[in-house]
């Protein structure tokens, strides 16, 4: 098991440099724009700032009246940019439409799961499969494309806006048939992978498959069918940058693509949607509140760069973050001294080649305006927030050496749309709180707290050929949907070698959502060598115990009755009828290890038991020391130097032992990134 660490190829052509800027309005200051913009351009050199991100909801004012187009105020600006040393992201403007369109076109307007239709307005209020709205983005694409491939600023295409919700149309719903027609072939398949003569939903004719609703829960009660509309909304959106990309790729091969994802946005499977773009971006906006909660909310961001980067297992683009408040936060707090600079190396530290903003400027009107910015309403650089941007600036412009660097992680851990998606629906055990973002995220925090760097995969990247080569250690917690061929990727990754961890709630349906027969964890029944009986619900208050190693950690919520079927048995239940049936376990096959954890536990026992599998597999840490509570290190490399960060999330003083009475002292919320050439591999 090895992996190449190598560095990759800056994302812009040309510019070896961390990029630092963020989105940027300037069709919104067109009628001061003799002063604004030039003020603009001095600001954004002095914060440091080297691109800014421009067209992104610009429709109305590239195109006023249909097919008359006003490139002229773009044009300025792209050659201010140019002159200033700034690149380019620029976007295409489908995130909103302007009001001609609506007016001739009403079939670009959405409708919702409630069947109402929406009035024109707002963002993302588009029909994917309207040919109308098709043909309009085709054509400002090809415009925008033709007239700005050559300019000089132009460094990456940013393909729309946070792409995401649904369209319930009649377009939709015909081509969610035909979507289905193509992946069944017949009813008979349909009905049979959707299980569907359950409450007499058996399917006689195609015309008779309806987009499950939002007002009334019919069709929801198919389990099958909410997946394939999940999965067809993934590749209608797949289908509709394709067809954004289209004009770019073809006028500009050279120029990357990329559209800005949001974490774990439920309603798209981003592992999919990744496979088309040139590189991911993605918008951060953690909930910092300068008290303990820091913590998680410093993993919660680790994971979702975690998860961002290894979408494409290269450098990727932070390409939304706020300097300060984050406006449309219920408690819109302000950040605390460092915590800016904090987020903004965080990022980094995750490869991140980028570090950008919602926004540049703040506008007057509209619902952001009070979003933070780097230029305020004041708008000059003697604001707090502005010197914390130039502070990133200045840092950002030290770390050319780090742009394209590697993460090289030995652990992955599994998350993953299609199961969420189903265990979303599943009535049964705690059907309002089956947990799995919160579990996944725990197994992923007690890594994180030892600063191993961490992978975060697709339960169906894991069948692929060689997926799971460059890995030592695989956590898949709840992994409840098992898709073809997981089972058996995971049980040749044990036997030669790998550990493997997987817990209660898995292996209960296969990609349809149908149960398996024969019992639970189905097909890694084997592999784990466990046979899951039953699963224990409990109340809020109850509390089981697993006694291992002669210690006491409390179970709670799920709990489930296993039965060892070669596995070693390692821990035990500590109370309730099942007190002192196995609760912890190990498989032991071929040169590897499969675990299993039967219920759910709190931070102590997954901070015990994965300090154990680390120390077992000697899986590579960013820091050979034990860092203090809050306290996270990651590295980046290029094969020959390691860029160790240093995070302290706490909002409190922290200090780093390491060794030979050397210390490091974090402040709160401060960073620290070390170099040193890199260890050898043993690989
Ligand atoms: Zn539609």
């Amino acid at each position: 098991m090895s992996r190449d660490i190598i560095r990759h190829a800056p994302i812009v052509k040309g510019v070896p440099h961390l990029l630092h800027g963020g989105d940027y309005n300037p069709d919104q200051w067109i009628r001061s724009k003799d002063t604004t913009w030039k003020e603009d351009m001095r600001l954004a050199r002095l914060a440091g700032i080297n691109t800014l991100s421009v067209g992104i909801f610009a429709w109305a004012a590239l195109e006023p009246e249909e097919g008359r187009y006003e490139f002229g105020w773009l044009d300025e600006i792209m050659d201010l940019m140019h002159e200033n040393g700034i690149t380019a992201v620029l976007a295409t403007p489908s995130g909103a439409r302007p009001g001609w369109m609506s007016q001739r076109y009403p079939e670009v307007l959405r409708v919702n799961g409630d069947r109402s239709k929406n009035l024109h307005g707002g963002r993302h209020n588009h029909c994917l499969t309207s040919p109308v709205y098709r043909e309009k983005t085709l054509a400002i694409n090809t415009a925008l494309a033709e007239r700005y491939g050559e300019h000089p600023a132009l460094g990456v295409w940013h393909i729309s806006n946070e792409y995401g919700g649904e369209c319930h149309c009649d377009l939709c719903q015909e081509r969610f048939r035909a979507y289905l027609q193509d992946k069944y072939g017949s009813l008979d398949e349909l009905n049979e992978a959707w299980w569907s003569a359950f409450w007499a939903k058996t399917y006689t004719d195609w015309s008779h498959i309806v987009s499950p609703g939002s007002h009334w829960r019919g069709e929801q009660d198919i389990h099958g069918l909410r997946l394939d509309w999940m999965r067809f909304t993934t590749e209608q959106f797949v289908d509709f940058y394709l067809h954004e990309a289209a004009p770019l790729k073809a006028i500009t091969p050279d120029i990357p693509c990329t559209t800005n994802l949001m974490g774990t946005y439920p309603g798209i499977d981003y592992y999919r949607l990744a496979q088309v773009l040139d590189v991911v971006s993605w918008d951060s906006y953690p909930q910092w509140s300068n008290t303990d909660r820091d913590v998680r909310t410093g993993v919660e961001s680790s994971f979702n760069h975690d998860l961002t980067r290894s979408l494409k297992g290269k450098p990727f683009m932070l390409m939304e973050s706020s300097p300060s408040a984050t406006n449309w936060r219920p408690v819109a707090k302000l950040h605390r001294p460092g915590v800016h600079l904090l987020q903004s190396m965080q990022a980094v530290a995750h490869g991140a080649d980028t570090v950008q903003y919602f926004q540049f400027r703040k506008g007057r009107g509209g619902s952001e305006k009070f979003h933070g910015a780097v230029v305020d309403h004041e708008g000059t650089e003697r604001t707090r927030v502005f010197r914390d941007v130039a502070e990133v600036g200045e840092r950002l412009a030290g770390l050319d050496a780090v742009v394209g660097t590697t993460t090289p992680a030995d652990v992955a851990v599994v998350y993953d749309w299609s199961n969420r998606w189903a265990l979303d629906d599943m009535k049964g055990m705690l059907q309002d709180k089956t947990g799995y973002q919160g579990t996944v995220l725990d197994h992923y925090q007690a890594f994180w707290e030892q600063g191993v760097p961490v992978d975060v995969i697709d339960g169906s990247l894991i069948a692929a050929p060689g997926e799971l080569d460059q890995y030592r250690v695989l956590v898949a917690p709840m992994l409840y949907m098992l898709r073809p061929g997981v089972a058996e990727a995971v049980n040749a990754f044990v036997e030669r070698g790998g550990t493997f961890v997987a817990t209660y709630a898995s292996g209960y349906v296969d990609e349809n959502d149908r149960t398996f027969l024969g019992g639970f964890p189905g097909p890694l029944r084997d592999t784990l060598g466990v046979w899951a009986e039953e699963i224990d619900a409990l109340y809020e208050d109850d509390r089981n115990a697993i006694v291992w190693n002669g210690k006491e950690y409390e179970a709670f919520e799920l709990c489930e009755l296993i039965h060892a079927e070669g596995a070693e048995v390692l821990g035990a239940y500590g109370t309730d009828f099942y007190a002192g049936r196995p609760a912890l376990t190990v498989n032991h096959r071929g040169e590897g290890k499969a675990y299993f954890i039967a219920a759910r536990t709190g931070a102590d026992f997954l901070d015990d038991f994965y300090r154990k599998v680390v120390a077992d597999t000697g899986v590579e840490r960013a820091l050979d020391a034990d860092l203090p509570a809050g306290v996270t290190a990651q590295v980046r490399s290029d094969g020959d130097t390691d860029h160790v960060f240093v995070l302290n999330c706490n909002p409190t003083e922290a200090r780093v032992d390491l060794g030979d009475g050397e210390t490091l002292e974090l402040a709160p919320h401060g960073n620290v990134v070390l170099q040193r050439p890199r260890p050898n591999s043993e690989a």
